[in-house]
């Protein structure tokens, strides 16, 4: 894949390229590559080439077959290498919002309240905090949050309500870890993030988020 000459970008053209545009193209790198201009003749070489190469149809149907497959390829090259690179937010750094603490200091303690309805009157509009460095908000990131998980009992697939395991109720709570991906210049302080878990996979299929979607408030660290 690293021989692969990307006739394309040498002549600045899209894969849509019409006759016309790979002729004008080439014309105009003529201009500025023409080793009688002063022009770098290796370049002008590629150039004419490449410029040869798109005129004849046969090869350029053939090589537009590969070439989308090598964009392709490219591309996921380019996100395995950001992956690789990506700055790790560690589980323990999601800190869950709803404690006792943040409902007293916004003063619901009514327990009749519906813990949702609770959630609503202290104005906690999201599942997690997260505080990042002034650095993390310039970089990719990888954030491993924890998500809480239902899982289908496996000793009575819910079909005994004297099961022990699950008390009867055919499920049990259990953790996870979800990885999401954010790219570089993203995200700002105070921005709340939804992500949303209808479509995480686990790799048993009788694991199944609690909730469908998780919020995230994003803090900058002020140290
Ligand atoms: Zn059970």
């Amino acid at each position: 894949m690293e021989y692969f000459i990307d006739h394309y970008k040498i002549l600045n053209l899209s894969p849509e390229a019409t006759e016309k545009d790979i002729k004008k193209a080439f014309w105009s790198l003529a201009k500025i590559y023409h080793p009688d201009k002063g022009g770098d003749p290796y370049k002008f070489h590629q150039i004419y080439i490449s410029y040869q190469f798109l005129l004849d149809q046969e090869k350029r149907l053939q090589y537009d077959k590969f070439y989308q497959q090598y964009k392709q390829n490219k591309f996921i090259q380019n996100l395995k290498k950001r992956y690789q690179n990506a700055k790790v937010i560690e589980t323990y750094q999601f800190q869950y919002i709803v404690t006792l603490k943040t409902l007293l200091n916004n003063q619901i303690r009514i327990k009749t309240i519906k813990k949702k309805d609770r959630l609503l009157l202290a104005n906690i509009r999201y599942d997690y905090e997260v505080n990042l460095t002034g650095q993390d908000f310039e970089r990719d990131l990888i954030f491993k949050i924890p998500i809480l998980l239902y899982s289908v009992c496996t000793h009575c697939f819910g079909k005994d309500l004297n099961c022990s395991y699950c008390k009867g109720l055919g499920r049990y709570k259990t953790e996870g870890i979800v990885r999401i991906f954010i790219p570089a210049h993203t995200l700002h302080p105070g921005q709340i993030i939804r992500i949303n878990l209808e479509h995480i996979k686990t790799k048993n299929p009788l694991i199944l988020p609690k909730k469908k979607q998780i919020s995230i408030m994003i803090q900058k660290k002020l140290y």
